[in-house]
């Protein structure tokens, strides 16, 4: 046994400071990004915030919005190849540069993205996630994926150390997706005891990747606009998002009325009504690690992303940043023992 004493931290425990700035108007920002991959020869422009491969937020319904504001989703896997056949039959090329298709490791995982891709070969990024990206059969799943398929841009997770994220990024990921327990609905970090602090994790795996030429998303941990802003204020490159997403018209589950208040069912991808739904039932050996909500109905997805959007932007001019691409830089966090005001908020 051994303890670490550096201090590891999250989103609520700094702030962004501000800095002198010589723009005039939020309406100067951009929020556009220009990426170029380790592996892929693919290049990438658009907003780099990403809905999560979650069955009640990466849907078909919240990637047709999202990619009108060039936003990205991770489809979950979830849907079948008749599904992805008939959806994709009505999309524009450009389409394809906001999607990704997701797998496990599992040998049916792999057959079942390799059809998909035969019959949509302008598909380009494939995620890889696992909860537990530590592992060796992960690793050698990886390897044979870029291998099958050199041009495709790979993203792999999740991570949450620097020398895990060069691993992946050694076996042919191009972007490696970092958070383990930071989640809206994730129970992770009580049921295993196993975790890191978002923050630290960004600053510490986007270091590593950037080294090497890769690339990192933050995944899971944001409640706010501001803790999106503080996540690539960190070096994030994506920022990917699965509860401030869910509870809209576009996101998947059920619509549920309760004394005349709408409510969205959200749930995690490892909770039991997850894989009741989709594998038959908690297997015997294993535990949820995800729990399941009811979500106040948000309506339609583009006013919280316009939210977000007008939030980041803001950032970017409390601290001066004329490009999203200069926020890190741009970035002195403090460390605090406060956030916002809350007398109002219970
Ligand atoms: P959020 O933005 O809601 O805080 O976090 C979304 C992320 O939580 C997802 O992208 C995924 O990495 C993670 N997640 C989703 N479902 C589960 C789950 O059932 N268990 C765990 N441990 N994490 C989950």
């Amino acid at each position: 046994m051994r303890i670490e004493t550096d201090l590891k931290l999250g989103f609520k425990d700094v702030m962004i400071r501000p800095k002198r700035s010589t723009l005039k108007s939020r309406s100067e920002v951009s929020l556009e990004r220009n990426f170029n991959f380790l592996h892929s020869t693919a290049s990438w422009t658009g907003i780099p915030i990403m809905a999560a491969n979650m069955d009640t937020v990466g849907t078909f319904d919240i990637a047709v919005v999202l990619a009108k504001e060039r936003l990205f989703t991770a489809i979950h896997k979830h849907y079948s190849v008749q599904e992805w056949d008939d959806f994709l039959q009505n999309v524009t090329p450009d389409f394809y540069n906001y999607i990704a298709i997701s797998t496990g490791t599992g040998k049916e995982d792999a057959a079942k993205i390799a059809q998909i891709i035969k019959s949509n070969p302008l598909l380009k990024f494939i995620c890889i996630d696992v909860a537990n990206g530590y592992s060796e059969h992960f690793v050698r799943f990886l390897k044979q994926t870029r291998k099958q398929y050199p041009e495709k841009v790979i993203i792999a997770g999740n991570v949450v150390t620097g020398e895990m994220t060069e691993e992946l990024l050694l076996a042919g990921a191009d972007i490696v997706k970092v958070g383990i327990g930071p989640g809206s609905v994730c129970t992770t970090r009580i049921k295993t005891g196993v975790g890191y602090p978002q923050l630290s994790a960004i600053i510490e795996c986007a270091d590593a990747a950037h080294g090497l030429g890769g690339h990192i998303i933050s995944d899971g941990g944001c409640t706010t606009p501001g803790d999106v802003a503080k996540a690539f204020g960190a070096g994030s490159d994506f920022v990917m998002l699965g509860g401030m997403l869910a509870g809209h018209t576009e996101s998947g589950g059920e619509l549920i009325e309760v004394n005349g208040e709408k409510f969205k069912q959200f749930y995690g991808m490892s909770s039991a009504t997850a894989m009741d739904k989709h594998s038959g039932g908690v297997a015997e050996y294993r535990a949820s690690e995800g729990k399941t909500v009811q979500v106040a109905f948000k309506g339609n997805v583009i006013n919280t992303i316009l939210d977000i959007l007008g939030g980041l932007r803001s950032t970017c001019t409390y601290v001066g940043a004329s490009r999203l691409k200069e926020l890190t830089k741009r970035t002195t966090f403090i460390r605090v023992s406060e956030q916002e005001n809350q007398i109002f908020s219970k």
